[in-house]
């Protein structure tokens, strides 16, 4: 498959693995970079810019395909060096960058002036143009069946992806439900350029997380996400676990909810606990709606080719004979 963002990338594939915090370590990302996709270290998972500087350096003993680093900017419990983290991604020669959450104009400059491809996650095509005005290269279009955070307008990606189409000029990927190879068609169809999956990947072999998480995953349905932080307007689509269920009953009652009621259940250490140590009920974990098309774990190679492989059936055959009677 050619599209704009195979070009664009340098892969040979148009799938995307999307910034996974605890999750996009150098060893998942150097996976799908191999299986021709593009990889990309989560930034924030490093405790410091020069823990990041040696996770890019060991992905790149592991692959010399291209990868990328996403950068998050969303509310966090202790401050996060921003500045800091870009530059690292700057002084590391890294040539593509996922931004995610906030605006990444501040950011702009300095990776334009070092050659970097920006592509931007946005949750609403508002986002999306604004994200194409200040010169971001591409965005992910993230719809609401996505994994952590879809924003607060609730809209999915039958709508943003044809809306998308129609209005961006820059290539864009369409990200949250994607998981096999009917979505990957589905989403060209719609006008994409290539897909982005998050919790896909995180059921791979090579997903640093323990076997219970993605044995739990492989075994949900589509109806095991719940939806947390509404009442902060920071809303995350979270995998329904007993802690989820608790943050979701505390946002119910009467009154206004303080993060600090909930910060204990939801801190993100807790959730690396979790995915070391396979307690299912530790913490929470981002997970999207498309758990209920998950039903095996194979390599991130297995997947990449069986996904596009589906995708080419059905255009060249499904599609084709709808037309040609
Ligand atoms: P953390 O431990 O600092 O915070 C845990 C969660 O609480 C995060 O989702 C964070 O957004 C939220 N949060 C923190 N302070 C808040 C506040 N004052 N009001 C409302 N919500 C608040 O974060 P972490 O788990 O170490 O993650 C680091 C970064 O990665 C954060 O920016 C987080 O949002 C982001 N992240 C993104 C995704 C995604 O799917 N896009 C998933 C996990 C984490």
């Amino acid at each position: 498959m050619r599209t704009r963002v195979t070009e664009m990338l340098g892969i040979e594939h148009p799938i995307v693995q999307g910034g996974m915090q605890w999750v996009g370590l150098a060893g998942l990302a150097s996976a799908v970079s191999n299986a021709g996709g593009l990889g990309i270290i989560t930034g924030l998972t490093q405790p410091t810019p020069e823990d990041l500087i040696k996770e890019i350096d060991q992905c790149r003993e592991m692959t010399d395909k291209p990868f990328a680093v996403n950068l998050t900017i969303l509310p966090t419990i202790k401050p996060v060096p921003y500045e800091e983290y870009a530059q690292a991604i700057v002084d590391s020669g890294i040539k593509i960058v996922e931004t995610a959450g906030r605006n990444p104009e501040p950011f702009l400059p300095l990776f334009k002036e070092a050659g970097i491809k920006v592509i931007h996650k946005c949750t609403s095509i508002r986002h999306s143009l604004k994200a194409e005005k200040i010169g971001c290269d591409m965005v992910s279009v993230d719809g609401f069946e996505c994994a952590g955070h879809p924003g607060e307008d609730d809209v999915t990606n039958m709508i943003l992806l044809p809306l998308a189409a129609r209005r961006l000029k820059i290539p864009f990927l369409a990200s949250g439900g994607l998981g096999d190879g009917r979505g990957l068609a589905a989403a060209l169809a719609m006008g994409a350029d290539g897909i982005n999956m998050g919790t896909r990947f995180m059921v791979t072999k090579e997903a640093p997380i323990h076997e219970n998480v993605k044995q739990k995953m492989v075994d949900a349905s589509e109806l095991d996400t719940s939806l947390i932080y509404r009442s902060l307007r920071n809303t995350a689509r979270v995998f329904k676990n007993s802690v989820a269920e608790q943050v979701v009953e505390i946002e119910s009652q009467d009154g206004e909810t303080r993060f600090e009621d909930i910060q204990p259940l939801v801190q993100g250490v807790k959730g690396r606990e979790l995915f070391d140590s396979g307690d299912l009920d530790k913490g929470i974990w981002s997970a999207g709606m498309v758990v209920g098309l998950i039903d095996d774990v194979p390599t991130c190679d297995e997947l990449i080719s069986r996904i596009v492989r589906e995708a080419e059936e059905i255009i060249n055959e499904r599609l084709r004979s709808t037309v040609s009677a």
